[in-house]
């Protein structure tokens, strides 16, 4: 060992191999992955995590401004990771079927799809007064949008061989973002959303059995209240923000990097008999009945 520690032309092989073996422990180590809503919340810390555990990120969003300075974020905290942004509306197939492109086009093959982009209106009401516009635009971004990133995700990874030499396999990794809502009924109503996120649920689930044996895992992520525009925004006063805060068991919201670090797990081989879960990242909160004080 002292020989090699001091030794000028083993040096550079003792840091190669000392690289090497760090970066085959990383999680993602290699894993091509795309990201819908990349741009913010969940979507922007899941893509930070997934490059630091080594992945290769392709992150998407309708904000196009927004996608490119999170790849560049991404960039610029791991700069020896490989990250690109791409504008994409997850409502429009033709939009879903040009990110896998790009993604396949720029790194070979397709490893996970993290279909986060999501919508919660702030028109969306109880079943008298959402209006129409407001139902349908909710469904189309967050259900018919996970089923366009489940179904061109599915027609790429079909297609992935192994690669031994780089730790990849067949088939891939799947996660859709659902919703604690799904789980429980509120009195605070978001109809759309509600039912929206239920659906997800179950078509998560039928695709987990439908394309089990091509080695494709789908796995629902259900998150609790967390702190990201999506909810914080909606919740503007005290008041909108104590009604909600009071049912949460560990006292506090969850943080957008809490739902990544379970992504990172659900989209590791970590997770490899894991399939057709709704995993809830709630802080307890559908297991509650009454919380302490
Ligand atoms: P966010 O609003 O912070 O980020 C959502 C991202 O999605 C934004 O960058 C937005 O531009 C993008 N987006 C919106 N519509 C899109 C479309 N049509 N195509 C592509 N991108 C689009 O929200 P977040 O809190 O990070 O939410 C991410 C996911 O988590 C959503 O599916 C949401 O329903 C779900 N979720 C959030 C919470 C919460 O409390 N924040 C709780 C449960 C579930």
């Amino acid at each position: 060992l002292i020989l090699v520690l001091f030794s000028p032309t083993l040096q550079p092989l003792l840091l190669t191999y000392s690289l090497t073996s760090m970066s085959a422990r990383l999680r993602l180590h290699n894993k091509v992955a795309i990201i819908t809503g990349a741009a913010s919340g969940i979507g922007l810390e899941t893509s930070l995590q997934f490059a630091a555990e080594g992945a290769r990120v392709v992150l998407s969003d309708v904000n196009e401004e927004a996608v490119h300075k999170a790849a560049e974020l991404v960039l610029k905290n791991f700069p020896t990771s490989e990250a690109f942004g791409i504008k994409a509306d997850v409502s429009k197939e033709t939009d879903i079927a040009g990110v896998v492109e790009a993604a396949v086009v720029k790194f070979g093959r397709l490893d996970v799809m993290f279909n986060n982009a999501g919508i919660m209106h702030p028109a969306d009401d109880d079943a008298v007064n959402t209006e129409e516009k407001i139902w349908d635009l909710t469904q189309a971004i967050n259900v018919k949008g996970v089923w366009y990133g489940c179904k061109h995700a599915v027609i790429a990874m079909r297609n992935n061989k192994p690669e031994p030499e780089k730790g990849l396999g067949i088939g891939g990794s799947v996660i859709n973002v659902a919703s604690f809502v799904c789980k429980v009924g509120a009195a605070t109503p978001q109809l759309a959303y509600t039912a929206s996120k239920g659906a997800v649920l179950a078509m998560t689930r039928e695709l987990a059995m439908v394309h089990a044996r091509e080695g494709i895992r789908f796995n629902s992520l259900c998150p609790g209240p967390i702190k990201t525009p999506l909810l914080m925004d909606f919740l503007n006063t005290p008041e909108k923000l104590n009604r909600r805060l009071v049912h949460c068991p560990m006292g506090r919201f969850g943080e957008a990097v809490e739902q990544a670090k379970s992504v990172v797990f659900l989209a590791s081989d970590d997770s490899s008999y894991v399939n057709g879960t709704d995993f809830m990242v709630d802080g307890g909160l559908i297991a509650c009945y009454v919380t302490a004080e």
